[in-house]
Formats: C-alpha cells, structure tokens, sequence
C-alpha cells in the first residue's frame, strides 16, 4: 500500500459521471468520466464505475492509499447513505453505501450536490474562513447547501436546505414538485428562460431572443444577449436576481450568515446575475443585516474538477486522525 494518503470522489449527474482521487489539500491526482445511463439500475452504474477505477487505481496502488469515498447525487442522504427517487433517473430508492461497499470497505458519505459544493468551498474555495454561509446552485433548478459553524445542516431527515422549493408567489409557476411559486421556478436556468418568453410577450421591444423557440432557448442565449444589451435579457436577468435576493433575505433572518456564495452556470454570468442579487437583498433585509452579508461567486466553479473536488472534501472534512469519520450522527452503513 502507497504512504499519498487521498479519496476517491465521485460526483453523479444526470448526463455523467465524473470520479477522481483528491489528497487532503485539493490535489486531483487522477479523474475520469462514464456515462451515467440513468434509465439503468444503479447497480451497473457502480459496477461500471469500478472496473474503470480498479484497473486503473490497481497500477496506482504502490503510490496511494485509498481513505474513503465521497459520493455528490441528487436526492442523496446522508443519515441513510441513500440516493432517493432522484428525478430523470430510473432509480427509485437506492443504498448507494451498501452497492460501493461491495467493492471498498471504507468510510463512504453520500450527499446532495449542493452540500457537495458547500464542503468543496469550506475546504478548497472561497469558504475557507468563513463559518457561516449558505451555497446556491443555479443549474437546470436551484439547489443549496447550508453552512452552520463549519457543518453542514441536514436537519432531522437529512432534507434540511431545500430552497429551491421556499414559495415566492402564491399561485405562481407550476414545479416539478408538483406545488406553485417555488423559487426556482424563477431562480434557475429554466426560470430565466420562462421570464425571457413572458417578457417577450409583455413587451414589444425589439430581441435577439425572438428569433429561438421555446425549447431551443438556454439560458447562455439570454446571457450572450444581455451582454450585447439586449433589453428583454437584461430585463429577465434583473427579475431573476431580484427574486432570488427577495427570498434570500428571508434565508438571513433564519440563519445570520456571513456570506451567501452563488454556484453554477448562471453564476457564471457575474455582475448580470450577482448585481440584482446584492441590490434586492439589501432592500428586503431587515435593519440589523443590512450590509453585513457578502454574496461571493464561487471560487471552485471555474475549475473543471469542482465536482470531485467537493465530493472528495467531504471525507476530508469528516475523517479523523484514526481514518474513522466522526460527523454524522447516525450515519447507519459506514465501516470505520
Ligand atoms: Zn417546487
């Protein structure tokens, strides 16, 4: 066995699968992707995922040695060490510890990409001194990770920091939750584009984007739009932003951060997106926060290894001296 001490983190997404070895100060040493096939079992995921990782991880052996596993999937549970019902997969409930297990017995930890992110930035990105913050995720919806004291808050269930799903609008958009007004019916790369077409067809301006349909609109259209000054993508950015801020700062007065840190392919849109953001918090904050919350962009995102980064950071975060993982409390399914 080699004395380079590193975990393996792996990030699952919808479209792929990306894994790689991390030491305990952020150095990916090796990473490779597969194909997710969500409409498999997770079974073969797995079982796909390690004949790649073994043959190749079994030339490696002499240099490193393997102290956990760190696992980033929608719907994951942490206290469970579960992967439930994740939407767009063909899954339903599934004990991811219990399938990696058969391959490695160590300490493993699953949970939601957001949290993933979260730990990423306390361990390697913009969090590294800061103790309270909340992570957003603007993807396809809004995903976030909550920060108290330098741990993650998973609440009793494990579901704790859902608000992708906090009401905006009573009555408002329809979600794939199957409930209205959720934040990022609004707040998401699919909300923006549902605020691009409505404004379209509130207002005559003249658009770049009148020229996609629905379905070939992305949110990149609208932000390559913006930037050129196209009125109605400036428009959609400011409305997004503003809702965000607006629910963001109901999210202080429960939690006093220190920082809000925003993740993800609408993050990359920077002031676009970070300006509204800032300006409506501050308007709808309560006196005593005023001023006193930071929205950062993350540092991590721009680095195509931020998802193995942060799954690997959760073994890192959590593992002990005597490689035994000391965080959660009832985390059933986890060999020391
Ligand atoms: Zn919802």
């Amino acid at each position: 066995m080699g004395s380079l001490q590193v975990a393996l983190g792996i990030d699952i997404g919808g479209t792929n699968t990306v894994f790689g070895l991390v030491d305990e100060k952020g150095k990916c040493y090796y990473k490779n992707q597969i194909l997710t096939e969500a409409h498999l079992p997770a079974e073969t995921l797995f079982s796909r995922l390690f004949k790649t990782f073994n043959s190749e991880f079994k030339l490696k052996k002499e240099i490193f040695e393997l102290v956990g596993i760190g696992v980033g999937a929608p719907s994951a549970n942490i206290y469970k060490g579960s992967i439930e019902n994740p939407s767009n997969f063909n899954w339903g409930y599934v004990d991811a510890v219990k399938l990696i297990e058969e391959y490695y017995a160590l300490p493993i930890l699953v949970t939601n990409d957001a949290n993933v992110a979260a730990v990423g930035e306390m361990m390697y990105g913009v969090a590294q001194n800061i103790s309270n913050f909340i992570l957003i995720t603007l993807g396809t919806g809004l995903g976030s990770g909550i920060v108290i004291n330098r741990k993650i808050l998973y609440g009793k269930d494990g579901f704790a920091g859902e608000l992708g799903h906090t009401t905006v609008e009573e009555n408002g958009r329809y979600c794939n939750c199957g409930r209205r007004g959720c934040l990022e019916t609004y707040a998401s790369a699919n909300g923006i584009c549902r605020t691009a077409f409505e404004f379209l067809s509130l207002y005559n301006y003249d658009s770049m984007l009148r020229e996609y349909s629905y379905n070939s609109l992305t949110s990149k259209h609208i932000q390559e739009a913006a930037l050129s000054g196209d009125k109605i993508a400036n428009l959609a950015f400011e409305y997004t932003g503003a809702k965000l801020g607006f629910a963001l700062a109901n999210s202080v007065s429960h939690l006093n951060p220190e920082a809000i840190i925003i993740f993800g392919g609408l993050a990359l849109s920077g002031d676009l997106i970070i300006d509204p953001i800032k300006n409506n918090l501050e308007k709808n904050l309560l006196p005593i926060y005023k001023g006193s919350v930071k929205i950062l962009p993350s540092d991590l995102m721009e680095s195509e290894n931020a998802a193995i980064l942060g799954a690997a950071a959760l073994i890192w975060k959590e593992i002990n001296k005597n490689g035994t993982i000391i965080q959660v409390s009832k985390n059933i399914g986890i060999k020391n």
